[in-house]
């Protein structure tokens, strides 16, 4: 899962930012109003978390023109926290959720792991098919009742993002763009690697490739 941060305090980025990425999100950050804008406009993001308070353009009016034009990415304001005016405007200019500052790094993944699942329809907060277990927290992944295998950083965001677009044909370039950040070397034949990985450790079987299309995730008993 690919995030937007956009926030203009660079060390609550730099703070964010690691704990963010430990929790298995690639994270790009934007630190005024305009790039973030544009960024959201024009890159793959699963969520976006948006201060109110930037340079050059406001919170609420990126999301107002975001959402003016469609584009219907899940969005977390940040407000200040005894302002329920904010939450209030935050929700009108179509927020899905806010944070009151200062939070808990904590409260904000739970909140943005709410807000994917809710957009992918999984009822719960955890991620299971019928034989996989994926645990969010250890980033282990247990096959039926055996023991779990640790992943690294990308076999977890690469896995965690198939199993919640199961049954989709999922092409090399749209896997790299949401588990790799803008910065990172986006060398599709890495994603060929991560896929072998991942099939050492779940099976042939759960992962399917579409030859010339892509990969497929499917769990099939
Ligand atoms: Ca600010």
């Amino acid at each position: 899962m690919r995030l937007l941060l956009i926030e203009d305090d660079p060390e609550l980025v730099a703070y964010m930012r690691t704990d963010l990425s430990k929790a298995g999100f690639a994270v790009d950050v934007a630190d005024n109003g305009i790039d973030g804008e544009f960024l959201g406009d024009n890159e793959p993001y699963d969520a976006v978390v948006l201060d109110l308070g930037l340079p050059q353009k406001s919170g609420l009016e990126i999301l107002a023109a975001w959402r003016k034009r469609s584009n219907r990415v899940p969005v977390i304001v940040l407000t200040a926290r005894d302002a329920w005016y904010e939450r209030v405007d935050g929700f009108k200019a179509g927020a899905d959720d806010y944070l009151g500052k200062p939070f808990h790094i904590e409260e904000l993944i739970a909140r943005i792991r709410a807000l994917i699942y809710r957009r992918h329809g999984s009822p719960t907060n955890s991620i299971e098919t019928k034989t996989l277990r994926l645990d969010e927290d250890s980033q282990q992944v247990s096959v039926a009742d055996q023991e779990p295998h640790q992943l690294t950083g990308t076999e977890f965001r690469l896995l965690r993002y198939m199993m919640l677009n199961r049954g989709k044909i999922l092409s090399k370039s749209n896997l790299s763009d949401h588990v790799y950040d803008q910065d990172s070397d986006r060398d599709s034949n890495l994603i060929e690697v991560y896929v072998r990985r991942l099939r050492e450790k779940i099976g042939n079987q759960m992962i399917l490739t579409k030859r010339g299309q892509g990969y497929v995730f499917n769990d099939p008993s």
